[in-house]
């Protein structure tokens, strides 16, 4: 049997992960704590610990669980942005993670937001409500023959060129490893650079890395089209936010959709309306008009949420049989 603690659980953790426990030899926790270094020695005494997004994991606290005798880490989410992997591998940690969740989940809410900045349902359906038919300030533009650039090409970026290639739209695409899929498709890849000159929409689907972290800043804005519509569903660190709010207030970006958010991990997945918000840059984006940000909510499908709770136990049947799978590992 081994013990695992499940951190940053909301009622919808709890649901998936335990209707999918059919296993004995797990037992799982719930904590709503999230995981920092004040809330680290929750998890003194427990085989393994299972985590989210905003859940800090870096040497500090990475080092108090090697101490407390943890073994094993299990990222219930894609990224691992926030996990220090060579302090893991040090401490012989071993991580897992679910790789690929539906990836549809994200790249149909990167379409949504999209959709919903273009023909500004959002708006719409507040007037309407109010008995308001007037149509002023709710004109779009058609998706059909504009031209969108994906950021990084794996599975959700190749997902939401899949829809918009079926809205008509051409691709530009912009990835180290090109997606062999894509190109039988007739897509086009482009320096990031052509792909910021060309393309009337932008949306990011690459990891966090150093090499990423504000890969949109002053100078790549300054290089897209006048009016270009962003869209990042992917990490918040992939944007500069002081650059893109100032490419708001001179126009040069036209739409601006946020599904994640730099300094999220201060205000997202927690119910802070009668909170006084401390995040100036954060407030300053919502009082764009056409700035739309929904608070990390791309993979928040219920067949995403069967598949993460799947693969999370599935990885913790294998650390518990001391086995390891390369493909949902990355470290044994
Ligand atoms: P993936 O690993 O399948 O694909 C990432 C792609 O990015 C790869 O093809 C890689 O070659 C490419 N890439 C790496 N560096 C790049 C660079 N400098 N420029 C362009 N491309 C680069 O990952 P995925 O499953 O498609 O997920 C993409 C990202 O989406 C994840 O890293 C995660 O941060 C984010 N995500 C968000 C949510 C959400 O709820 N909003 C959910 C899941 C994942």
């Amino acid at each position: 049997m081994i013990k695992v603690l499940v951190f940053s659980c909301k009622d919808y953790d709890r649901h998936y992960l335990s209707e999918y426990n059919g296993a004995n030899n797990i037992e799982l926790v719930f904590t709503d704590t999230k995981l920092d270094l004040d809330t680290c020695q929750l998890a003194v005494g427990y085989d393994a610990i299972c985590t989210f997004v905003n859940d800090r994991l870096d040497s500090e606290i990475i080092r108090f669980l090697a101490m407390h005798h943890v073994q094993h880490i299990a990222l219930r989410c894609a990224g691992f942005n926030n996990l220090d992997l060579d302090s893991a591998k040090h401490h012989k940690i071993s991580v897992s993670r679910v790789p690929h969740y539906s990836p549809e989940s994200v790249a149909e809410h990167a379409i949504s937001l999209m959709l919903t900045l273009n023909r500004k349902t959002h708006k719409a359906f507040n007037r309407v409500r109010e008995s308001n038919f007037s149509l002023n300030g709710l004109m779009g533009f058609n998706m059909f023959n504009k031209t969108a650039g994906i950021i990084g090409t794996g599975n959700i970026g190749i997902a939401t060129a899949n829809i918009l290639l079926g809205m008509g739209c051409k691709i530009l695409c912009h990835d180290p490893q090109p997606s062999v899929t894509l190109l039988e498709k007739g897509v086009e890849y482009v320096d990031l650079d052509q792909l910021c000159k060309q393309s009337d929409i932008i949306s990011l689907h690459c990891p966090l890395l150093k090499s990423t972290q504000h890969m949109i800043n002053t100078d790549t804005i300054n290089r897209m089209k006048p009016g270009v519509m962003l869209i990042n569903t992917s990490r918040g660190g992939l944007i500069d936010t002081q650059a893109v709010i100032q490419g708001l207030k001179s126009r040069q970006i036209g739409y601006l959709g946020l599904d994640v958010y730099e300094m999220e991990s201060e205000l997202f997945f927690e119910d802070l309306s009668e909170t006084v918000i401390q995040d100036d840059s954060f407030e300053r984006l919502l009082t764009f008009p056409n700035v739309l940000i929904t608070g990390h909510q791309g993979f928040f499908t219920h067949e995403a949420m069967q598949q993460i709770a799947q693969t999370t136990l599935h990885n913790l049947q294998l650390f518990a049989a001391g086995e390891a799978e390369p493909n949902t590992f990355l470290c044994v």
